[in-house]
């Protein structure tokens, strides 16, 4: 008999209590990894997130390798797969941190029910939001809508315990182990052409990386937070997207560290300042994934009902790929765009000039957008890609005005003055007219004014 510990978004040992209490129950433990393309509903993931969860994967089986166990891969229908698994270990308990898609949630349950009519036990844990969806209600018991009302009633909750870390050798292994995929056969990296090839510059993969870049946020960042974050040459954020998306590090441990720095600064004025600000980003995180539990088709149907008139039409072919591959002759737009292509990372503020643009000026569908981020990024995110995008477009929950159009031309002049990230990922910026730097693809102005236009319908609509 062995207990059996489903990793799904939560790739990391420390941190993680669904790892914790099967080691605690004290038999072997079978650590398991399932590839789930095929099950119903379930979005397949997009490339650049493939990329990071190969390497994830290949950093989590080492941290597993050092605690002494093994990390099991299997690719399927991950309900058959938990079925056959406990078949061939004769596991008697199952353990695993919770998911907030509503597909996922919904395979959870039935596995749940499968478990309990066979008698075995099955445990679930809070280990990837500081606040359970459910949990977070308006005084009128509804789910909240707007950011800073729901976050003020989140962190006035006690702070959540701390789990001990894992010890060298705490997972005993069960003397023969189930069959394993080989990662590399899954292939997740691309090959030809290897567009990642320069993501590695950039990013650590796995557990270590992530606190890596935790300890640098707070060695040489923070400091600056609350106002670097807005200028994208800066490297004042805490780049740790990617690294919460698949858990290699919990909120909980961020939010706990956030803590300690903060008394060890004296909780100084100004360094609260900071690291409230940094935590209502988290927050922002937990909001997304508060929409996502709540309105569970966040990605595809838009919050705002009086959308769903808008004629946005079929994107023309070529100008929605001048925007996908930084050629729109808008520089902060095409940088922001080649930072994406050559790093699957975009800073914040570029994010949404980029997306107000394509929404706005482009007058392309949202959702064109959100499914090109989620292929794109190595953040892609199922909660906040689809909220941010949302958001920027104005049908989302507490969203920007749908008026509110970026003009990324001043959005330049105020938030890279030197022009540090236009140089950084436009080369040809320098010399336009030697290097073919595109013309515009819309005029601003008049683009702007379409879309005002366009957008007044929707004034009209209840
Ligand atoms: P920091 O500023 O250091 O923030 C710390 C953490 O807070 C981030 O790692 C992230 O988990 C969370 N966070 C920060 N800002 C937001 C936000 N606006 N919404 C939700 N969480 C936030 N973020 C994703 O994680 N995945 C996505 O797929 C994603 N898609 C986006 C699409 C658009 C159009 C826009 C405008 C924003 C999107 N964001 C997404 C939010 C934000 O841009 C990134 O979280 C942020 O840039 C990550 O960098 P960082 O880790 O250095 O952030």
């Amino acid at each position: 008999t062995c207990s059996l510990v489903w990793l799904r978004d939560d790739l990391r040992v420390a941190d993680n209590p669904a790892l914790v209490a099967a080691v605690e129950r004290g038999e072997p433990v079978v650590v398991v990894f399932i590839l789930d393309e095929v099950s119903p509903g379930i979005r397949p993931l997009g490339g650049a997130t493939k990329w990071w969860l190969h390497h994830s994967l290949t950093a989590l089986r080492d941290k597993l390798h050092r605690l002494g166990g093994e990390l099991i891969l299997r690719q399927g229908a991950a309900p058959d797969i938990i079925r056959t698994l406990i078949r061939e270990t004769g596991a008697t308990a199952l353990y695993w941190n919770r998911r907030y898609g509503k597909p996922e949630r919904d395979m959870d349950a039935s596995i749940k029910d499968y478990a309990k009519a066979s008698g075995l036990e099955a445990h679930s844990f809070q280990a990837n939001l500081l606040f359970e969806p459910w949990t977070v209600r308006t005084g009128s018991g509804t789910p909240y809508t707007v950011f800073t009302p729901f976050w003020k009633s989140c962190i006035n909750r006690p702070t959540p315990p701390r789990l001990p870390a894992p010890t060298p050798e705490s997972i005993t292994s069960p003397a023969t182990l189930p069959d394993s995929d080989d990662l590399d056969n899954w292939n997740l990296l691309p090959t030809n052409p290897n567009w990642a090839l320069a993501f590695p510059v950039r990013w650590t993969v796995g557990e270590n990386g992530a606190h890596a870049a935790l300890e640098r946020f707070f060695a040489s960042r923070i400091d600056r937070y609350a106002k670097g974050r807005d200028f994208p040459a800066e490297y004042s954020t805490s780049e740790l997207s990617p690294h919460l998306r698949w858990g290699e590090i919990s909120p909980f441990q961020i939010w706990h560290a956030t803590d300690d720095f903060r008394r060890d600064h004296g909780n100084s004025a100004e360094f609260s300042t900071n690291a409230a600000k940094f935590l209502a980003e988290l927050g922002w995180r937990e909001f997304s994934y508060h929409l996502l539990y709540h309105w569970p088709d966040l990605a595809t149907v838009n919050f705002d009902a009086r959308f769903n008139h808008f004629p946005w039409g079929e994107p023309d072919p070529e100008i929605l790929e001048a925007w996908q591959q930084g050629r729109t002759g808008i520089p902060m737009v095409d940088a922001g765009m080649r930072e994406l292509w050559q790093t699957g990372y975009m800073h914040n503020r570029v994010r949404m000039i980029a997306a107000s643009f394509l929404i706005k000026n482009l007058l392309i569908d949202w959702r064109v957008g959100e499914a090109w981020f989620w292929d794109t990024l190595v953040d892609a995110d199922p909660a906040s890609n689809a909220a941010s995008w949302q958001w920027v477009a104005g049908s989302g929950a507490d969203a920007a005005p749908y008026f509110r159009v970026f003009n990324p031309v001043l959005q330049a002049d105020k938030f890279d003055p030197k022009r540090e990230y236009l140089h950084r990922y436009l080369g040809e910026y320098e010399h336009p007219m030697l290097s073919g730097y595109p013309e515009p693809i819309v005029d601003l102005l008049e683009s702007r004014n379409r879309a005002l236009e366009a957008f007044k319908t929707l004034a009209d609509d209840p």
